[in-house]
Parts: structure tokens; C-alpha cells; sequence
């Protein structure tokens, strides 16, 4: 061989090598899906039928079913849990944290699509906004129809998150939710149907973008800080403290809060009526947990709006932590990494003025 044939070998071998690192393939982008059950993997007897369970079929009859993704990317899955949604738990959220933080470090990795259940994918999505290091998309998709129903929604909403996820203009946007076409930020997102297959919104906030049939238009970035810019990590994390949220009506007992209390819970979350507001002996017994050490966040039961400071409930008085925009059920998450680092209500209703 002659020396310019070596070396056009060698600098061959070098491209290819460089390559497979960047993306394991020289035209596509590698997206990693990671599979956690969810009605999107559930299953019926019927195609037609209501009833169905949730988390069924595996990550690999998820990816079969949309064999499209081949043209948009490289797409690989593991399989992190197989369950309905409403059994999502600290111990799932820690593991899929850690592994999405491994291949945000992976050079051979373009993005991560995460499948999930509609029921508690916005506490998860949130949790994983403030936990993920990394500025490459990490998109979360579910369906409302399981696997095998009559129009199912998941293939569609698969191939739309695998577009975002290998799409380089998603980067930096930190996690995102995209289902029935509509791209919404982890922090802004909410289930508001039990049924409908348009369920997730955003609100106030508004969407982060849209996808039809995987063409992507982006309209914001998230104002929130997250991901990269978090302080929260779950590094060396294995337990994540207590948080309770309860919710409050006319006449509520009271004894719930003692009992979350009793049983250590370190931070609470009331459901507040109105502007994060309760009845004159749930707040007494606020109080009494105050006293003993636990966190207490007012939100509030109304699907939009802030719960504010200071506004019917004197939170400099009772060293309560107002809300803001949080729901109850993202307020919880919130409150379970900031314990993580401090029980200081200043330092703690500065996150959620950040967050
Ligand atoms: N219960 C289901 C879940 O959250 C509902 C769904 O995925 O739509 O896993």
C-alpha cells in the first residue's frame, strides 16, 4: 500500500471512529427512549373497550409500533419500570433521574425520550426539570388510549417526541412534554381530563411549541430556571424526604395535618380553597407543625392562578411558604428536593419564587 492510501485509510477509519462517537450513525441522531409503563404500554381485551391496564407491553413493542422513527433517528430503549402512573415513585423518579444523567454525558446519545403515564407525568416531568444535567431534549410522551385501542394516541405522540428529541433546536429547553401535538413545558403542564385525549395544558404559561407529524415549531424557552442551571441534584441521592399534601374544603378535619405530622412527614403541602386559604383549625394545626419543625407550603385547589403571599393568610405570621404558580402536586416535588438542602422557610420560598 502506498503512503497516500495509507493514509487516506487511517483518516477514513479516524471519520468514522469520530462518528460513531458523535451519534452512532453518520446521517441520524441517536435518541435513547426510556419506558415506564403508562396507559401508552397499557393494554385491553378489546379495541373498543374502557377498562384496560396500564404498563403491559415492553419499550420494544412501544418502538415496533412506530416504525417511522428509523427515518428521523437511531432509536434504542430500556425498559426503567412498567407501571401505571399512579403507582410512580420516589425510588423511580431517583433511578431515571440518574440514568438520563448518564447519557446526557454520553457522546454517543442525541436526545431522550421518556414514556410515561398521562396520570402523574407532570410531577415526574417536573422533578426531572430540576434533577437533569444537561442541555440535550428530554421529552416526555404518554398516551390517553391504551396500545391496543381504536386510534390509539401513543404511536403518534412517539413519533413526535423521538422528532423533538432529535432535533438540536430542542436543546436547552428543558423538559418537555409533547402529546396531541402540542410541546409544553415540565413546570407549565397539567392533566385537566380524566378522558380526553387532549388533556395536557399549559395555561397561562402557554405551549413551548408544537409538532405535526414530527416538524417542530418552537415558540419560547421556559422562563422558570432548570436542568444545568438547578441546584438540585440527586447524586448520592437515594431517599427523598416525607412531603404530604392535603387537601382542604369546607369543614375539613383538621387531625389529617397532626396525622401526616405523626406519622414524619418533614414538609407539607395544603390544597388550599381559593388563594391557598383554610379553615380556622387547619390553620391552627399548621401552626402546631410549624412548631415542631416540619415545612408547610400553601397552594391551592384552584387549577390557575398564584397562591401569594401574606394575601388572606399572613405567612410572616404563621412562617408559611407561599406557592406561586405550583399546584399542589409540583409544589410536593418542589418541596422534596429543597428539604434535601435546607429547612430555612427564606431560603426555601426563595426556590419557589426561582423554580
Ligand atoms: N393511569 C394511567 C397512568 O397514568 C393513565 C394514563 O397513562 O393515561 O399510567
Amino acid at each position: 500500500m502506498r503512503i497516500y492510501q495509507a493514509v487516506f485509510v487511517v483518516s477514513l477509519a479516524l471519520l468514522l471512529a469520530g462518528l460513531a462517537q458523535a451519534g452512532g450513525h453518520a446521517d441520524k441522531p441517536t435518541v435513547v427512549i426510556l419506558a415506564t409503563g403508562g396507559t401508552i404500554a397499557g393494554s385491553a381485551e378489546t379495541q373498543t373497550q374502557a377498562g384496560y391496564t396500564s404498563g403491559q407491553v415492553g419499550v420494544e413493542v412501544l418502538i415496533d409500533a412506530v416504525p417511522q422513527i428509523a427515518e428521523i433517528a437511531t432509536v434504542t430503549g430500556e425498559q426503567i419500570a412498567n407501571v401505571g402512573s399512579q403507582d410512580m415513585s420516589d425510588e423511580i423518579w431517583l433511578k431515571l433521574a440518574k440514568r438520563i444523567n448518564e447519557l446526557q454525558k454520553s457522546a454517543a446519545v442525541d436526545g431522550i425520550v421518556i414514556t410515561h403515564g398521562t396520570d402523574t407525568l407532570e410531577e415526574t416531568g417536573y422533578f426531572l426539570n430540576l434533577t437533569v444535567k444537561g442541555d440535550k431534549p428530554v421529552v416526555m410522551t404518554a398516551a390517553m388510549r391504551p396500545s391496543t385501542a381504536l386510534s390509539a394516541d401513543g404511536p403518534i405522540n412517539i413519533f413526535n417526541a423521538v422528532a423533538i428529541a432529535a432535533d438540536p433546536q430542542a436543546n436547552g429547553r428543558g423538559v418537555m412534554i409533547v402529546a396531541n401535538d402540542h410541546i409544553h413545558g415540565a413546570r407549565s403542564v397539567t392533566k385537566t381530563n380524566t378522558t380526553a385525549v387532549h388533556t395536557f395544558e399549559s395555561s397561562e404559561s402557554g405551549l413551548l411549541g408544537e409538532s405535526l407529524y414530527g416538524k417542530n415549531r418552537y415558540y419560547r424557552y421556559p422562563y422558570r430556571t432548570h436542568t444545568t442551571d438547578s441546584e438540585f441534584s440527586v447524586e448520592g441521592v437515594e431517599k427523598l424526604p416525607r412531603v404530604d399534601v392535603i387537601y382542604i374544603t369546607a369543614d375539613v378535619s383538621a387531625d389529617l395535618i397532626d396525622a401526616a405530622v405523626k406519622n414524619g412527614a418533614k414538609g407539607l403541602v395544603t390544597a388550599g380553597v381559593g388563594n391557598g386559604n383554610m379553615t380556622g383549625p387547619a390553620l391552627e394545626a399548621v401552626k402546631s407543625a410549624i412548631n415542631k419543625g416540619v415545612v408547610v407550603v400553601r397552594s391551592s385547589r384552584v387549577p390557575t392562578g398564584a397562591t401569594g403571599r401574606n394575601v388572606e393568610v399572613s405567612d410572616d405570621e404563621v412562617g408559611t411558604i407561599a406557592s406561586g404558580s405550583l399546584n399542589p402536586a409540583k409544589a410536593r416535588v418542589l418541596l422534596k428536593l429543597a428539604l434535601l438542602n435546607t429547612t430555612d422557610i427564606q431560603a426555601i420560598q426563595a426556590d419557589f419564587e426561582l423554580y
